[in-house]
């Protein structure tokens, strides 16, 4: 388990274990992004972060990041901040307006509502797709099934800059499954990127293909929520 009170060697640990699992498959660490997940966490917690030098976060929710962000961002202008979570059409304006990376984009609402504020803000976020790769009713995400006609309706129809695929799998199975489904999703359909892999299972996302882990717990921490 992580120690929180050491972001640095958090940070070490996490991009060592980035770059033995890419090295193992021979990629680039440099090709992965790590992204840490902030959620619930103060801005106490956040700070020594960014003073080790790392840039992109991730929230799931607007709300708690606009209560959080805007203060940390103004003092370091290039920091990314990731949507993690899902997402409301009324929240899309905030979104836009904070967010510089969506990985959340699950219906058409969505995606119009998100397409439209880009527009609006003169701001193109680069998104993802989040498909529900194991079929969880009570999860976000596109059905496989649906997955290449909606992607090609957020390009042809509503113009959003979509650069990948994300997916949470289920907990109760092996993850790789379902990362492997993700990376020939992309494939087939012509995208790079790919979210995938979290705390217990980074590093095999990174051998299957990850660009960008999204990591909470083993650089923070345990949260209390
Ligand atoms: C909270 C969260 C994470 C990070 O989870 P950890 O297990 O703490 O690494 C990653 N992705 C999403 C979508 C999350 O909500």
């Amino acid at each position: 388990m992580s120690d929180s009170s050491n972001p640095r060697e958090n940070l070490d640990s996490v991009f060592g274990q980035i770059a033995s699992a890419a090295r193992a498959v021979s990629r680039a660490a440099t090709d992965v992004t790590l992204i840490a997940v902030s959620k619930t966490h103060g801005a106490d917690s956040i700070t020594p972060f960014i003073a080790a030098g790392h840039r992109d976060f991730g929230e799931n929710r607007v709300q708690e990041a606009q209560a959080k962000w805007p203060a940390l961002k103004s003092g370091t202008v290039d920091l990314r901040l990731h949507l993690i979570g899902p997402l409301q059409s009324n929240k899309a304006a905030d979104a836009v307006a904070l967010f510089d990376v969506i990985h959340t984009v699950d219906r058409e609402k969505i995606a119009q509502a998100l397409a439209a504020e880009m527009v609006r803000q003169n701001r193109r976020l680069p998104c993802f797709v989040q498909v529900n790769t194991g079929r969880e009713p009570q999860k976000a995400g596109i059905d496989p099934g649906d997955a290449e006609v909606f992607l090609a309706a957020c390009r042809d129809q509503w113009n959003l800059p979509v650069v990948g695929l994300m997916c949470i799998p289920p907990v109760e199975e092996q993850a790789a499954i379902h990362f492997a489904f993700l990376k020939d999703l992309a494939r087939r359909t012509g995208l790079t990127q790919l979210s995938m892999g979290m705390s217990a299972d980074f590093e095999t996302a990174v051998r299957f293909g990850a660009t960008h882990v999204r990591v909470g717990s083993a650089l923070f921490g345990p949260r209390d929520i």
